[in-house]
């Protein structure tokens, strides 16, 4: 879509990367990393003062300990994060439970493990869950299951409830969890993310990833980490170690060295910025006529097109770029299990400059009924 919208000179909401700069300081501290000399591979596991400072950060927001040395790993963003955690921890013919709509390198990762997948269908508009349906989706192969909260692309922010429940059938079915926690710092309307590994009994059988590129508008630096159990870190080390072996050290340093300061207004500011920036895309959704599920995280919206037009999602995601120049994700290729839930539905991303945001609104005028 991203092609597509630079073909036809649209907006491009489809892709989950800002369009503004990471704050300055960071990129000074690149900066600084780089003329210093600090050029050459890194520690494997991750560059020591990092992951001395992101055992602290997680120690500070969810007090969960994790020895920097054992059980943490830097890895190329978190989608080699997982991809390490499929390679490490599964077998071929292993299971996976996944809830979809699902961000898309878990199933492909899944597969070059060999692992199969199951699948949980998350429904528009309230993706809420039924814990019995849930559990079918377990069997005696079942070696994982995969977590992404706040979830992309539903904005979906799993309550603690939800996650206790999930945690049961986890212990129950002898199940690690891959929780995906990216948009962590990205909640609105007073929704707390909650890590599964807080949850009593799930530090033990969790692998937490989380990555610099939402929290710090860094996408294209790829500095991610897992936390976790240190024998679920050294499965994850053991395939880390022959995909990338390290990551870039100068962005490794400069990450380290924003989180050796106190975030704590950064973190506010940017929810606030997030949330001015959701608030204006849905007034526009919503006043071109499409019916909208409210995010409580990420930066994404999902829309129901239905009362605009009568295609499905990939026909109006192209209709969308040509009528009003404006971009966004046709969600059907998110779903394995039930890809027709995702045919109605396109996806937005907010992670736009307002001057951005407010140009679309204008442009989707061109659609309204
Ligand atoms: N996880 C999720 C749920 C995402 O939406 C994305 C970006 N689209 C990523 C991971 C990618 O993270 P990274 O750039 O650190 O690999």
């Amino acid at each position: 879509m991203t092609s597509y919208a630079q073909e036809h000179g649209a907006i491009n909401l489809s892709q989950g990367f800002p369009d503004f700069d990471a704050p300055s300081e960071i990129l000074e501290n690149a900066v600084r990393a780089l003329r210093s000399g600090q050029n050459q591979y890194a520690r494997s596991m991750g560059y020591q003062p990092l992951v001395e400072a992101l055992s602290e950060k997680i120690q500070q927001h969810y007090k969960l300990k994790y020895d920097p040395y054992t059980e943490l790993v830097v890895c190329s963003g978190a989608t080699e994060a997982m991809a390490s955690t499929f390679l490490g921890l599964l077998n071929p013919g292993d299971e996976v439970v996944f809830f979809e709509p699902y961000y898309d390198s878990y199933p492909a990762c899944a597969a070059i493990a060999g692992a199969v997948g199951r699948y949980y269908t998350l429904r528009f508009p309230d993706f809420s869950i039924d814990f019995k349906e849930l559990e079918k989706c377990f069997s005696r192969r079942t070696r994982l299951l995969v977590l992404n909260t706040p979830h992309n692309p539903t904005g979906k922010v799993f309550t603690q409830a939800e996650l206790e429940g999930i945690a049961a059938l986890c212990e129950k079915h002898d199940t690690v969890v891959a929780a995906d926690e990216v948009y962590e710092h990205l909640t609105y309307d007073g929704a707390k993310h909650v890590p599964i590994a807080s949850i009593p009994g799930m530090r033990e059988r969790t692998l937490t990833i989380s990555s610099a590129a939402k929290t710090f508008s860094l996408t294209g630096w790829k500095v991610g980490w897992a936390s976790g159990p240190a024998q679920l870190i050294a499965a994850v080390q053991a395939a880390h170690q022959f995909l990338t072996f390290a990551v870039a050290t100068p962005f490794q340093a400069a990450i380290a060295m924003v989180l050796q300061s106190d975030n704590s207004e950064y973190y506010r500011k940017l929810r606030e910025q997030y949330l001015e920036r959701r608030d204006l895309l849905l007034k526009a959704l919503k006043e071109t006529g499409f019916r909208v599920s409210v995010p409580a995280g990420t930066y994404y919206i999902l829309a129901d097109f239905t009362r605009l037009l009568d295609c499905d999602d990939r026909a109006f995601a192209r209709y969308l770029v040509k009528q009003c120049k404006v971009a966004a994700i046709p969600p059907s290729v998110f779903y394995t299990r039930d890809p027709s839930e995702g045919k109605r539905l396109v996806r937005f991303a907010f992670c736009k400059k307002i001057e951005t945001l407010s140009e679309a609104a204008l442009n989707l005028k061109n659609l309204a009924v």
